[in-house]
Parts: structure tokens; C-alpha cells; sequence
């Protein structure tokens, strides 16, 4: 069965999207750690990162590099942290978190942004993709 995941890249669960190429998507996470928390993630669906070929490895952090860049452009923070875990979604994703404060980074601290916010942060960090 698709995952979550692949169902958003396939449009058919919305999302807010951030960016895409051929071969990786961007988009908020919808229980965010920090404003602008935002997930990279293959097409390919393989669920564990080391699965991935080097390629495509290779590729997913040349993509979240970009994002991350766009992130630290358009929100206020000290800087873009990177994390992957997997352990609820097994289709292999990069969290790139906005970092003001160590608990950000923790998964134990979350915020929630209403609709028009998240919509607002998608076209923020949307408009510093290069
Ligand atoms: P993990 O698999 O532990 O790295 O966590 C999966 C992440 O995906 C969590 O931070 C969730 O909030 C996020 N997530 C799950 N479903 C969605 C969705 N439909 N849209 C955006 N983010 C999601």
C-alpha cells in the first residue's frame, strides 16, 4: 500500500507544498516542532534512509540543502537543524527544523500554527527557493 507520504506526492492528500523536482518533495509538517518545520522526502518510497541508493541519498541532501536555505531566508531562527527518524511514517523523509532553542529539536515540544499560518509560512519559505 502507497504511504502517506507518496499519497501527498500523488496528490491525493493535501499538504503545504514547499518545492519539487523530478525525483524529491517538500512540504510543512502538519505537527511541527517550529514554524517552518518542513519535510524532504524521495518519490522512491523506501522506508529506512541507509535503504536508499547512493544516489538518491546523495540527491535528498542536495534537495534539503535547498530547503534549508529557503528556511533560514524566510524564518526567524539561528539556524536550520536535521534530523531523520522514521519511526511513525516508513517512507524515508529529512525534518528540517527551524532551531531557536535546543527543545525544538526534541519532538517533545510542538506548535500549531492555524491554516492561514501554515499558508503563510509555505509562501514565505516558497518565495526563497532558488
Ligand atoms: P517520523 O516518521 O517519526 O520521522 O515522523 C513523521 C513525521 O511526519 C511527523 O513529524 C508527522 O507530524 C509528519 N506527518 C505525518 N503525517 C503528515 C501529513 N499528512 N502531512 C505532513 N506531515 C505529516
Amino acid at each position: 500500500m502507497a504511504s502517506i507520504f507518496t499519497k501527498i506526492i500523488n496528490g491525493e492528500i493535501p499538504c503545504y507544498k514547499i518545492a519539487e523536482d523530478e525525483n524529491f518533495f517538500a512540504f510543512l509538517d502538519i505537527n511541527p516542532n517550529a514554524k517552518g518545520h518542513t519535510l524532504c522526502v524521495p518519490k522512491k518510497e523506501v522506508d529506512r534512509i541507509m535503504d536508499l541508493d547512493e544516489e538518491t541519498y546523495l540527491g535528498l541532501m542536495a534537495f534539503s540543502r535547498k530547503v534549508g536555505k529557503a528556511i533560514e531566508a524566510s524564518i526567524n531562527c539561528n539556524r536550520v537543524g536535521i534530523t531523520v527518524i522514521g519511526l511513525e511514517v516508513p517512507h524515508v523523509h529529512v525534518h528540517l527544523i527551524p532551531l531557536n532553542e535546543m527543545k525544538e529539536a526534541t519532538f517533545q515540544h510542538k506548535v500549531a500554527p492555524a491554516k492561514e499560518e501554515f499558508m503563510a509560512i509555505a509562501d514565505k519559505i516558497r518565495s526563497k527557493i532558488e
